[in-house]
């Protein structure tokens, strides 16, 4: 079996991967706030942990993976969205949801095992507010329940911090009826208008953190394998997570791997509202940017590297999507190159495997070329956005013999006869087959509108 290794944030190396039970391997990944549509830093984490479910699939089969990630459809940005809009709550979170659901197959990320909301498990958070009243890790306090950080001596150590930093670094809510300024709110007071369920405090709402406490113990159990998110989550909401189940659940370890992506930029930039870069999903998508395009140019940096979307790599990722797809296309069967599988194993090093899908796709390996990219979510066949140019019906024998004169022409170059690389183009060009160059000595070409087979064939 492949060996995956993984570098877990709580430790601070790469460890290899040993599930609890490779029979039931178990992920949570936290999911949206379901308020907007998902701006292109939130498909990321959506991106990288559909690339890990994948490969875990893969690895150990696909019906021995669970796969959660939730919605948050209680949240203070919804509750302020629905009154800006006069919109009752209800119909926002839902139609953001299948915004979310939408755009996120069209980057051809496979829907999670479970998708639990929030509101669909409070109960089970109220349940667990109780059990950390009642073994002293809780305390009401003028309606509200409050974590009281004091009582869990691990907190911090996810992130590496003491209590004492925390203090001086975060900008900590500071309210009166808070023993400790680190303590976070497991339940507040709901006025008339804004949701509320029934609860020992009186009418009130979670806090965010406890729902995924709540949510991954119910769906996955005291103890799992991975938790996945954007580093920004990593303090305060992962921390809370972990103080939360660790004590409500002392019985379990909560999740054995942590992993965190880095965030995306724009250009070089922050993106952000005033900054003028800002842009969603949906936005690229209805530009005529293909999914699978977005979902390249993620792949081509490493997650735990910040990543920059910039418009040449976009226009490059197109580039070399087409060139696959027309050199790919009907092909099926074919398995995965070890070059990829041993670069995903090797903490989803996802530039590695991109890099290795070039290398297959210069030596003409097309099928197994095909067979990877899959693993990667890649040249599946049904993302969308693409309108391709396949050019004129090209049978197999052409693109054969296309492809082999290209690769002596690639060998040509590398040992630099270029007055053998220049013939071989001139002809190809003369029977309607334009040669394009690429910086890495990959075997790109197009049909010109004049390609004609038999000419090709007549070649020498
Ligand atoms: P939110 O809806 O803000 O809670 O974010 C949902 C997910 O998107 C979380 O996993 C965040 O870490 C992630 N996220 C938000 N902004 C970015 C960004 N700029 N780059 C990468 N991930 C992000
Ligand atoms: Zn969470």
């Amino acid at each position: 079996m492949t060996e995956i290794r993984l570098h877990n944030t709580r430790t601070r190396k790469k460890e290899v991967f040993a599930p609890i039970d490779p029979d039931n391997v178990r992920m949570y990944v936290c999911g949206p706030t379901v308020y907007d549509r998902a701006h292109l830093g939130n498909a990321r984490p959506v991106v990288v942990f559909d690339v890990l479910y994948r490969l875990l699939r893969h690895v150990y089969g696909p019906e021995h993976v669970t796969y959660v990630r939730n919605f948050t459809d209680v949240d203070d940005k919804i509750n302020a969205r629905a009154t800006e809009s006069g919109r009752p709550i209800a119909e926002i979170t839902a139609e953001t949801t299948q915004w979310f659901l939408d755009d996120m197959a069209a980057l051809g990320a496979l829907e999670p095992d479970e998708m639990p909301r929030a509101t669909q498990y409070i109960p089970q958070m109220v349940a667990m507010i109780e059990k950390l009243i009642a073994d002293g890790h809780a305390y009401e306090a003028e309606g509200h329940v409050l974590f009281a950080v004091d009582s869990y001596k691990d907190y911090g150590a996810l992130s590496g911090r003491t209590v004492d930093d925390m203090i001086a670094g975060a900008r900590v809510e500071v309210a009166p009826y808070k023993r400790n300024p680190m303590d976070f709110v497991l339940w507040k007071p709901s006025t008339d208008d804004l949701p509320g369920w029934d609860s020992p405090w009186g009418r009130g709402r979670p806090g965010w953190h406890i729902e995924c406490s709540a949510m991954s113990y119910e769906l996955l159990g005291a103890s799992f394998d991975i938790h996945g998110g954007g580093n920004d989550l990593m303090f305060p909401h992962h921390e809370n997570e972990i103080a939360q189940s660790c004590c409500a659940h002392p019985e379990g370890g909560f999740a054995n791997v942590w992993l965190h992506n880095e965030m995306l930029q724009v250009e070089g930039k922050k993106m952000s509202k005033s900054l003028g870069n800002f842009f969603t999903v949906h936005d690229l998508l209805e530009q005529g940017v293909p999914g699978e395009v977005i979902r390249f140019v993620f792949l081509s940096t490493h997650y735990r590297k910040p990543m920059d979307w910039t418009e040449k790599k976009r226009q490059e990722a197109e580039a070399t999507l087409r060139k696959w797809r027309s050199m790919t296309d009907g092909l099926y069967g074919g398995d995965v190159s070890a070059g990829v599988l041993s670069a995903l194993a090797d903490d989803l090093n996802t530039p590695g495997a991109v890099a290795e899908l070039h290398r297959l796709a210069a030596v003409g390996d097309r099928i197994t070329l095909k067979a990877s990219a899959a693993l990667l979510g890649l040249l599946t066949g049904e993302l969308g956005g693409w309108e391709i140019d396949q050019g004129p019906e090209i049978d197999e024998q052409s693109k054969k013999l296309i492809i082999d004169r290209l690769l002596k022409r690639r060998e040509a170059r590398i040992s630099k006869d270029f007055a053998l690389a220049d013939a071989i183009r001139d002809e190809l060009e003369g029977v309607g087959v334009k040669v394009l160059d690429t910086a890495d000595q990959n075997i790109a070409w197009e049909y010109s509108d004049d390609f004609d087979p038999a000419k090709l064939e007549a070649l020498k």
